[in-house]
């Protein structure tokens, strides 16, 4: 029923692109001495890289982590909320951001759902780990359990509800990525309920 590949794809883009237009032109100076960078061959490595003209230095260009959770009630509910910002604003998405340098997935997604909705999450198992080739992001989606905290907005969150799992706002999700991962945890939940047809297939934004 899901057209994507064992590495969860969310994206139609083919590998092996390089580094996507818009993050090559955000890189114009070497982050160590401000030289300039240009694209080019390195000794031993089988790809372009940008590279300091000055010292030599490679701008590696990798994707962010993004940790999510779908917070699951008692009632066996989802929380979503209902996005302040763009991407997606006014649109449902599940809470989560980037994660920092100095924790891990877990407490990044913990703090991430903490601050956009008020909930303390144990994550647990893994829905999904999406990538979005054009957008230079992985999306890890953890099912959370909720042990503490209540429900709130935030500037990130202009509304927070939790749906019953055949109420879920399919028509207003954000993403893609909060698509399939609704789609993956009602296969592994509510394997009863039926998702609507992918409408990314019939186009649309990522
Ligand atoms: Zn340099």
């Amino acid at each position: 029923m899901n057209p994507r590949g064992p590495d969860a794809r969310s994206t139609d883009l083919p590998a092996g692109g390089g580094t996507p237009e818009w993050l090559a032109a955000s890189l114009n100076h070497c982050m160590r001495c401000g030289g300039r960078l240009r694209l080019g061959p390195v000794e031993g490595d089988p790809r372009q890289r940008l590279v300091c003209e000055d010292c030599g230095n490679i701008a590696y260009t990798n994707p962010k982590l993004v940790v999510t959770t779908i917070p699951v009630t008692e009632a066996g509910e989802v929380v979503l909320l209902r996005r302040g910002y763009e991407p997606g604003r006014g649109s449902w998405a599940q809470p989560g951001g980037f994660l920092e340098v100095d924790e891990t997935a877990t407490e990044g997604a913990i703090r991430e759902t903490d601050e956009e909705v008020g909930l303390l999450v144990e994550p647990g198992e893994i829905l999904g780990l999406y990538a979005r080739l054009e957008a230079a992001v992985i999306v890890l989606v953890y099912e959370a359990r909720i042990v503490g905290g209540e429900l709130r907005t935030s500037p990130e969150a202009l509304e927070v509800r939790a749906f019953p799992p055949d109420e879920i706002p399919w028509p207003e999700i954000a993403f893609r990525t909060t698509w399939w991962a609704l789609v993956d945890w009602l296969a592994l939940r509510r394997p009863d309920i039926d998702p609507p047809a992918d409408r990314w297939l019939r186009g649309g934004p990522g």
